[in-house]
């Protein structure tokens, strides 16, 4: 029989309901079986558009969907959205040109948005900016290849989104990148681009709002949320990972989480309660804006990161 009542401490059942659990979350000490992890999880997805007013009635979202678990998920959360609340969303993804890694994604990306009747716009690096990842990666193989794949992505989403007249930007960064994110600017001592990464806080039209609604939900629940809705989960690594800083941080913050369940969320929640005071000491510089000589887009140098780092590499 089931029953609403909480699980006793110690045994392993729902908190919620005797069936057996699928998850333990330790930062909250709760077991969780599928049907409650599911529901917990979409009203906390809900709740995160809601409160930071991410959406409204009339909206055209641009998804980014890379078709990794992240973005995908993004997607469904966002189409149940869709139900209640009428707007457009269309899903963009970036075929960046790294060989072996992109294909199969791509390919998920497609089917679930047949599966979701949602539209699909695929940019290729090799095409918009006529090199392909592997190309740059080849022509500067100093260089560190995620950070021309930042600003290569960025560019394109940004346009890609504006080109089919959408007024947000849906990203998939859950609150394990968010917190990487910060700790990655605090380390580099970047708080400019900290501001920069919080409230949209260039006002220029040519310049796309992002929405982040995955940003308090932990990559591992994202997993398992995928595994549990059916979506198609593909484990290549990016071959340019292991340069990545970040790879660093994100192994730091995992053993500390393991250590003191809950870090993860109170560095974000830290960075939510700083946004105004990054916006009030540094708005004035980020928003100074000029537009880049070679390509019209808005920089904050005469030359704008796409151009100088992709086009002129
Ligand atoms: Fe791009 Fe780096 Fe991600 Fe690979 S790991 S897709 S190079 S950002
Ligand atoms: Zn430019």
């Amino acid at each position: 029989m089931r029953t609403n009542q909480p699980a006793p401490k110690g045994t392993s059942s729902c908190s919620m309901c005797n069936k057996p659990p699928i998850v333990f979350l330790s930062y909250s000490s709760k077991h969780f079986c599928e049907q409650h992890f599911i529901r917990m999880f979409d009203k906390r997805f809900r709740k995160t558009v809601r409160e930071s007013k991410m959406l409204r009635k009339g909206d055209r979202v641009a998804v980014a969907l890379s078709g990794g678990k992240d973005s995908c998920v993004l997607l469904h959360g966002l189409a149940e959205i869709r139900k209640s609340l009428p707007m457009e969303l269309v899903a963009i993804t970036i075929d960046e040109g790294i060989a072996g890694y992109r294909s199969k994604t791509l390919e998920i990306a497609r089917t679930e948005c047949e599966r979701l009747g949602i539209g699909h716009v695929v940019l290729s690096a090799k095409k918009e900016a006529k090199r392909s990842m592997d190309e740059i990666v080849k022509s500067d193989p100093d260089g560190i290849p995620c950070s021309y794949c930042g600003v290569l992505r960025r560019y394109l989403l940004n346009q890609g989104a504006r080109e089919i007249k959408a007024n947000k930007l849906a990203t998939g960064h859950n609150l394990d990148d968010i917190a990487q994110t910060v700790f990655m600017n605090i380390m580099r001592n970047e708080p400019m681009r900290l501001a920069r990464f919080s409230t949209p806080i260039v006002r220029d039209p040519k310049f796309i709002p992002r929405i982040r609604p995955l940003l308090k939900t932990p990559e591992r629940e994202v997993a398992i949320y995928a595994m549990v809705k059916g979506i198609e989960l593909e484990n290549i690594e990016c071959p340019y990972a292991r340069f990545a800083f970040r790879s660093h941080v994100r192994k730091m913050l995992n053993e500390t989480e393991e250590k003191y369940p809950g870090t993860k969320f109170k560095i974000v929640n830290s960075f939510l309660d700083m946004e105004d005071a990054l916006w009030a000491k540094y708005s004035k510089s980020a928003a100074a804006l000029i537009f880049c000589k070679s390509c019209g887009e808005p920089s904050s140098n005469e030359l704008c990161m796409f151009c100088k780092k992709i086009m002129q590499a």
